[in-house]
């Protein structure tokens, strides 16, 4: 058994392609579960302030393990239907199924496979980038939080704490040792990336009376800064804002979006990050003597 685990490992370290190949298998999997956390973490963050509240009532709280991200099973929303393991191949059953549901024939939306194919791609542009290394491994689990965290926002302007947290801690502990950079950056990057969008956020308040963004933007911008350290904070600050300004103004100018309207922060300081993790020393080599 051991011997046949050390064959495989051999053959990946040699054979790139191969190891690239199941990369991106593994990513389109990986994308099919995380169409699932976009979905459901929202609603059960929301199920548990309700319960919450309905605790400091004293009223009775229903049963809140009845809706996790395994339980129930995926359904179509129209009828019901629920979607068997033949239906829930990335990308090849929308395809098969032809983007409709197989019982009532309710269109799928195109946003599942596409978030599939999208994991998929970024996964195996890691695996390339980072080769047979446990920094790969980190460098996919960074990759997932962020798409994960890309989505959600975009829904429900939301960076849920259980996704951001996790993901600072993991950085810090992945440059225990210097991963992207020394544990001292990478402290002073957490720190820095917080209290520099807190400043700007409250900076913005006080101006103008309005909240441009929010306190899940501080703990994503904390979490990059703990992955690749205070040095490239100005790099992932530029790149994101400027993003987010020309989809902005180009929303406003062609889609004739409201000005009102909120737009998230967190999938530019998303895309930010994931440009770090590909070329974070160039970006940062542009300013830093
Ligand atoms: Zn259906």
């Amino acid at each position: 058994m051991f011997s046949a685990f050390t064959d495989i490992s051999n053959l990946l370290q040699q054979n790139n392609t191969i190891f690239i190949t199941l990369s991106v298998v593994l990513g389109l999997m990986v994308g099919s579960f995380l169409n699932v956390v976009i979905h459901r973490l929202p609603k059960m963050m929301e199920r548990e302030w309700h319960h919450n509240c309905l605790e400091l009532q004293g009223k009775e709280v229903p049963d809140a393990t009845k809706y996790t991200l395994a339980s129930p099973r995926s359904a179509c929303p129209n009828c019901g239907h629920k979607i068997s393991a033949l239906e829930n191949i990335p990308v090849i059953s929308y395809m098969v199924l032809k983007g409709k549901c197989s019982d009532c024939k309710n269109p799928i939306s195109m946003r599942y496979p596409l978030i599939e194919a999208l994991t998929g791609v970024v996964i195996g542009l890691v695996s390339w980038k980072f080769g047979y290394t446990s920094t790969t491994l980190f460098a996919w689990v960074f990759t997932f939080a962020l798409i994960a965290l890309t989505f959600i926002d975009f829904d429900t302007q939301l960076l849920p704490d259980d996704l951001t947290l996790p993901l600072l801690w993991l950085g810090l502990l992945f440059n225990l040792n210097t991963g992207f950079t020394d544990i001292k950056s990478a402290v002073i990057g957490a720190v820095a990336g917080y209290f520099i969008l807190w400043s700007i956020y409250w900076l913005f308040k006080l101006v103008t009376g309005k909240e441009g963004m929010g306190y899940g933007d501080f703990k994503l911008l904390a979490a990059i800064g703990a992955w690749f350290g205070w040095q490239l904070l100005p790099a992932v600050i530029l790149l994101s804002s400027v993003l987010g300004a020309i989809i902005g103004i180009s929303l406003i100018a062609f889609a004739k979006r409201g000005r009102e309207v909120p737009m998230p922060f967190g999938p530019f300081l998303a895309i930010a990050g994931i440009a770090a993790l590909f070329s974070g020393q160039q970006l940062a080599s542009y300013y830093l003597v």
